[in-house]
């Protein structure tokens, strides 16, 4: 059973600034006028407790947009050494739905083939979460697919719970951080009634945006091959991979080697790639099996609502509209899913 303690508001930059001392800490601050960076501070930030979710997602410290695996020789004998690069690192700030999106890409990077370059990182890697009261903007739809509410994932979660935030810890790393740098006192009664309401009353805030339960999309994703959306999204659509970039659960990433000038060592590197580009399905051939901006839309979101649903039980969409937000175009992920869902409703009982 882990502590609940509170830290007061006047405590909580101090709390950030000590665990500097033994981690590189990032945290959250506004980039530019309503856009939001997970990003190394000196300090807490104030729009911590109110920022919409970040432009891109603390992913990139688990898993950078681009990274060296290996370095290699071929002279005077072929020699080649993995790269794996770790620190002690925390990620503070980071809202549910984010942790759930963490939480989904550990089952991805650590079942069947473990990926070491990020389970490395993940294994010195503190989050602190902090905790949502109310919704944060108009693209989330963190409550439709069941990423409200948190129970693993984090060590530490901060809950504003008015003049104090409220402190739970959910692992001993947690607990001893807390121990080390929080200037903390156990929570009063008042504080747990004060915190359980809270939690109690945010149910009501968050809409239900999809028109069915998360657990029927699958089905419904299965039989909408031939839905006239993918058509209508095809004419939209300018393939731009942005979708895919900013989103908290794609993992998909491609592999190049870089030849030294010499042409005798180099290095083989990582970067992510998007589903949505062209040439993502391009096979050796030049054939490629999604060559049109429909198909690879459709595809994109049968990998959230129905393929890894499927095989994992859980949705691939961790709610955070950061898709919706930054598509040029403004195709919206729940006016997709709800036309799916309208058009293809019969097959669900
Ligand atoms: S699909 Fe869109 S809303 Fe869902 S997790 Fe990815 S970026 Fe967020
Ligand atoms: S961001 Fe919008 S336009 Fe770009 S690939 Fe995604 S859906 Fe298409």
């Amino acid at each position: 059973m882990m502590k609940k303690i509170i830290i007061s508001k006047k405590d909580i930059n101090s709390f950030y600034k000590g665990l500097k001392e033994e981690f590189t800490v990032y945290g959250v601050k506004e980039k530019e006028k309503g856009f939001y960076v997970f990003d190394e501070t000196d300090e807490f930030a104030d729009p911590l407790n109110d920022y919409i979710p970040t432009i891109l997602p603390p992913k990139k410290y688990l898993f950078p947009q681009q990274e060296t695996l290996l370095r290699f020789d071929t002279q005077p004998h072929p020699d080649i050494q993995p790269v794996i690069e770790s620190k002690k690192q925390i990620l503070f700030g980071v809202r549910p739905c984010d942790i759930h999106g963490i939480n989904l890409l550990d089952k991805i990077f650590s079942s069947d083939h473990e990926d070491i370059n990020y389970t490395h990182k993940r294994a010195e890697t503190v989050i602190v979460g902090m905790d949502c009261l109310r919704p944060c903007y108009e693209h989330a739809h963190c409550a439709s697919v069941g990423c409200l509410d948190v129970d693993e994932g984090y060590d530490i979660m901060i809950t504003d719970i008015g003049n104090n935030f409220y402190i739970s810890t959910n692992t001993p790393m947690g607990e001893a951080i807390i121990e080390k740098y929080a200037n903390s006192i156990e929570a009063s009664n008042e504080d747990k009634d004060r915190f359980e309401k809270l939690i109690k009353e945010r149910k009501d805030k968050f809409e239900m945006k999809f028109t069915t339960d998360v657990s029927n999309l699958p089905l419904l994703f299965k039989n909408a091959d031939n839905d006239p959306i993918w058509d209508e999204l095809n004419d939209r659509c300018l393939g731009c991979g942005r979708c895919n970039i900013v989103c908290p659960t794609c993992y998909c990433f491609d592999v190049f080697d870089c030849m030294e000038l010499n042409m005798e060592s180099g290095e083989r590197c990582r970067q992510w790639d998007a589903c949505t580009l062209n040439d993502f399905a391009v096979v050796a051939t030049g054939e490629n099996f999604r060559s049109t901006r429909g198909q690879r839309l459709r595809h994109r979101f049968n990998r959230k609502f129905n393929y890894l649903m499927t095989k994992h039980n859980t949705s691939f969409c961790t709610g955070c509209g950061r898709c919706s937000r930054s598509c040029p175009v403004s195709i919206d992920l729940v006016e997709t899913v709800n036309a799916v869902i309208k058009n293809n409703k019969a097959e669900v009982k």
